[in-house]
């Protein structure tokens, strides 16, 4: 990732990986990619970019700023082709959404060629960095990529065995990742670091155009590999090796052990494509059982009141606490799906206003009601303030939150933009100021214990170090240092 310092009232994701290898030779797979990042655009939406190739032929590589659709058109990657492939989306910012930070990252050299993408962060970075530029590595960018990428090239001068060179990678990262690799000589790896922060799953499907053949996919998330009507076989364990190649399937290779895991929670509340599986749990199982959770800790009592869910993000949720408590779900708030980026807006007046034109209220079904308003979170809380402020002034006679995710404290630094504490509203003030400040007749969180029985998974099987500051890496970061960084551009 590249750090960054972005106003926008949605935590973000910073990117979704994918990998295919195809046993038939003369396809094409960008085709493949392209679905495959289709699915994943959720996790980012600032770049996108694919590198194919054929075994022990060159690798090459597109990439740019936008959407999957802008940026793998027709007229950029036809000259693509290979039955072996990576892609990429990121989510970046204004500044850092430069076509040299997209990904894949194509690293060539006497001695070793291959291409990468990444979804994380990686905490050691400035330490990682400067012993390699001591070594007279040279950087282009910041970016994690970089990083990894030479790290692979200087472990490569001592073995030629890539289950090594990436078991010895993973010994010297810390953070979160989510990687794969595609060498010159046509191998696929994909890999998670030992905590298992970021998803990554594998699957398979065969092509039926003009006879048949088999594909391997890695992908951030099973929904990637569903676009594709494949069949997902496996989730990559924390701290496993998978490898695929060409007429050999795909199978694991090595693992490095952890006492814990750490998949990150969020991932669940709001990140995930609803139909998605992380490490095997349905992501709209958790949220709906969140929503249900809820409406168990935090009844509203009234003849009069309807469950209403902030477009998207509640959506699940909402559903959950509608059956719990046997109220009727309506759908009060509209998206206008073409107002889908309020966060890249500098300042506060310019996000108020995109607000007012990203929900449209209905005000029949609001007006006179008792208003259970489900979202996922709250971070700065300008958002939520807006939709309370929206729904009272349509008719609605109190608003009720209901947020299917613990109070958001702390800041993340395993990979995910975050607002620094001081922006964080929950960080600073009790339940009952945060209700006070954002205009609602009541609020409720969701609690530490309902979160882990809704997931499924215990707490030293998750992360929720922005939900109670434990956070699970292997060094024990300096924090402050690790905010500084975090919020400004690295030095
Ligand atoms: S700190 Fe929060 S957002 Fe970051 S990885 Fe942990 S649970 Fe996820």
């Amino acid at each position: 990732m590249h750090r960054s310092n972005v106003n926008h009232d949605k935590i973000r994701e910073q990117c979704g990986v994918f990998g295919v290898v195809c046993d038939d030779g003369s396809k094409n797979v960008a085709q493949y990619v392209y679905s495959g990042l289709m699915a994943l655009q959720h996790r980012g939406q600032e770049a996108a970019g694919i590198a194919v190739m054929r075994p022990n032929s060159p690798i090459t590589c597109f990439k740019d700023c936008g959407l999957v659709n802008d940026v793998l058109r027709p007229d950029n990657i036809k000259g693509l082709f290979g039955n072996i492939a990576l892609g990429h989306v990121r989510y970046g910012t204004v500044a850092s959404s430069t076509p040299e930070c997209a990904q894949p990252w194509f690293f060539e050299s006497n001695e070793v060629t291959f291409a990468i993408v990444f979804n994380g962060t990686i905490t050691n970075y400035a330490v990682l960095r400067k012993k390699l530029e001591e070594k007279g590595h040279i950087f282009t960018t910041e970016v994690d990529t970089e990083v990894i990428s030479n790290l692979i090239a200087s472990i490569h001068v001592t073995t030629k065995d890539w289950i090594a060179i990436i078991q010895s990678l993973m010994n010297l990262l810390d953070g979160s990742y989510a990687i794969i690799i595609m060498t010159s000589k046509g191998d696929l790896y994909g890999f998670r670091d030992p905590l298992g922060f970021k998803p990554l799953c594998f699957g398979e499907f065969s092509t039926s155009n003009g006879g048949e053949s088999r594909v391997q996919v890695l992908a951030s998330e099973t929904c990637a590999i569903d676009a594709l009507l494949g069949k997902v076989t496996g989730h990559v364990k924390p701290g496993e090796i998978v490898h695929a190649r060409v007429g050999e399937g795909l199978h694991s290779e090595k693992v490095v052990s952890s006492p814990r895991r750490a998949l990150c929670q969020f991932e669940f509340v709001y990140f995930a494509n609803n139909t998605s599986e992380l490490d095997g749990i349905s992501v709209y199982d958790v949220r709906k059982k969140l929503g249900a959770n809820l409406a168990r800790l935090a009844p509203v009592s009234s003849n009069n009141a309807i469950v209403v869910p902030v477009p998207d993000s509640g959506r699940s949720a909402a559903l959950g606490y509608a059956q719990a408590s046997n109220l009727p779900l309506e759908e009060a708030l509209i998206k206008n799906r073409y107002i889908t980026r309020t966060f890249i807006m500098p300042g506060q007046d310019k996000r108020r206003s995109l607000v007012n034109l990203k929900l449209f209220p209905d005000k029949r079904t609001i007006a006179g009601k008792d208003i259970i308003l489900i979202d996922d979170s709250i971070v700065r809380g300008t958002t939520t303030e807006k939709i309370v402020r929206m729904l009272k002034a349509n008719g609605a006679r109190s608003v009720h939150l209901r947020i299917s995710c613990p109070p958001i404290k702390f800041p993340c630094y395993m990979g995910i933009d975050f607002p620094t504490r001081q922006e964080l509203m929950a960080s600073y003030h009790s339940v009952d100021e945060v209700c006070k400040m954002l205009g609602a007749d009541s609020l409720a969180y969701q609690t530490m214990e309902g979160l882990m029985e809704s997931i499924g998974l215990t707490k030293n099987e998750l992360c929720c170090a922005c939900l109670d500051r434990d956070y699970p890496l292997k060094s024990q970061p300096v924090l402050d240092d690790l905010e500084q960084t975090f919020t400004g551009k690295r030095k």
